[in-house]
């Protein structure tokens, strides 16, 4: 059994669910231990158990320390079974980080599945169902799965509730994938969504991006959605021919709806600024994808690098090369290119 150490590099839920979503592929039992050591309240939360108790359905595995606050667990995967699945958070922990960890291992499976998840689908600190779906997903499609989500209700932070559904037409094999270069612009958009709360909100973040950035209004839109608590949340969309990335702000208690909608303006302008097609993000999330497709390619023997051009690698995203390198033995290499002020990260077998 492989161990993990939980408290490594950014020491956060991420480690976890990768650890997980790995396991799954390998069927390789894997022991985790110092779980989210640094963070303030270490150990499972809701989101975290929620995902162990998943990535345990679909693969039927043996699990111990699967409960609240535990800081070790132990992980043994059987087969993995595709199918209908509901995974439930109970709180407005994000559902969205609920579907990474068994994606991955539904998306080789050998039948397809429909995954209906509940929880929080809009979080600060976690990809958004919006992000999900027009910025990873169609990256992960791009390798061959035919991956599909429909949201059917909001859920922010702190009332939860949120619901959507996933589904998967798996692929045995998956393709790589090189992103290095962004393509050209082919739509720009500014949304907001409100709910329980005065729909001006979400007018005035559209409106403050679109003066700001000079953009045209074109399918530009402010929703006023049910929700089971009061949330606000606006995107800025720049969709490219080879990737879309998604930047999102939170209205939150004591900020204007332009200080948002500015916090918003800043990140499009910094990505704008950059020639990097990958923002930090989606960096560290294609990382797992793109690991697999090498991982399978070196079982057959055949070419499976695939490569990515962003800006500087966060902490997230150095964690997620050594949990890759450590469970899939991979060569993973970035290169610093001072000429174009990117990195390239290329994943081979
Ligand atoms: P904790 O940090 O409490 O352990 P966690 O398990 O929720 O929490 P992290 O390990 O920090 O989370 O991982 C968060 C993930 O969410 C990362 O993959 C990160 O790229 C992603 N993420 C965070 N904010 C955004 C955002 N605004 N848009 C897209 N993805 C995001």
């Amino acid at each position: 059994m492989v161990t993990i150490d939980g408290s490594q590099g950014e020491g956060g839920g991420q480690i976890l669910r990768s650890t997980l979503a790995l396991s799954l592929v390998t069927r390789r039992p894997v022991r985790i231990e110092n779980i989210r050591a640094g963070r303030p309240k270490p150990g499972l939360m809701r989101q975290h158990l929620t995902a162990v108790q998943a990535a345990a359905r679909i693969g039927s595995a043996e699990v111990t320390g699967a409960e609240i606050g535990s800081k070790a667990l132990t992980f043994v995967p059987q087969t993995v079974t595709p199918g209908r699945y509901t995974f439930s958070v109970g709180t407005a922990g994000s559902a969205t980080l609920v579907l990474q960890t068994v994606l991955p291992a539904l998306m080789i499976a050998d039948g397809p599945s429909q995954l209906t998840l509940e929880g929080g689908t809009h979080n600060q600190w976690a990809p958004t169902f919006e992000f999900l779906k027009h910025a990873y997903l169609p990256i992960v499609s791009r390798m061959g799965p035919k991956v599909t989500a429909a949201l059917e209700r909001h859920g922010f932070h702190p009332a939860g509730g949120g619901r959507f559904q996933v589904e998967i037409e798996p692929v045995p094999r998956l393709k790589p994938l090189d992103l290095l270069e962004r393509g050209e612009l082919k739509n720009r958009s500014a949304s907001a969504v409100v709910a329980n709360l005065p729909g001006h909100i979400g007018d005035r973040e559209v409106t403050t991006i679109l003066d700001r950035l000079n953009w045209p209004p074109t399918n530009s839109l402010v929703e006023v959605v049910p929700a089971h608590g009061p949330g606000n949340v606006v995107f800025a969309t720049l969709e490219y021919e080879h990737v879309t990335e998604v930047f999102t702000g939170f209205g939150r208690v004591g900020a204007s709806a332009e200080h948002v909608a500015n916090e918003v303006v800043r990140d499009v302008r910094n990505y704008l600024r950059s020639e990097t097609p990958v923002g930090h993000y989606l960096a560290d999330q294609i990382l797992l994808p793109q690991g697999l497709c090498a991982y399978q390619s070196r079982l057959d023997g055949e070419p499976g690098r695939s490569s990515f051009a962003t800006g500087p690698l966060t902490r997230h995203g150095i964690t997620h090369i050594e949990i890759l390198r450590k469970l899939l033995d991979l060569q993973i290499t970035v290169e610093d290119r001072p000429d174009r002020a990117l990195h390239v990260v290329t994943v081979g077998p």
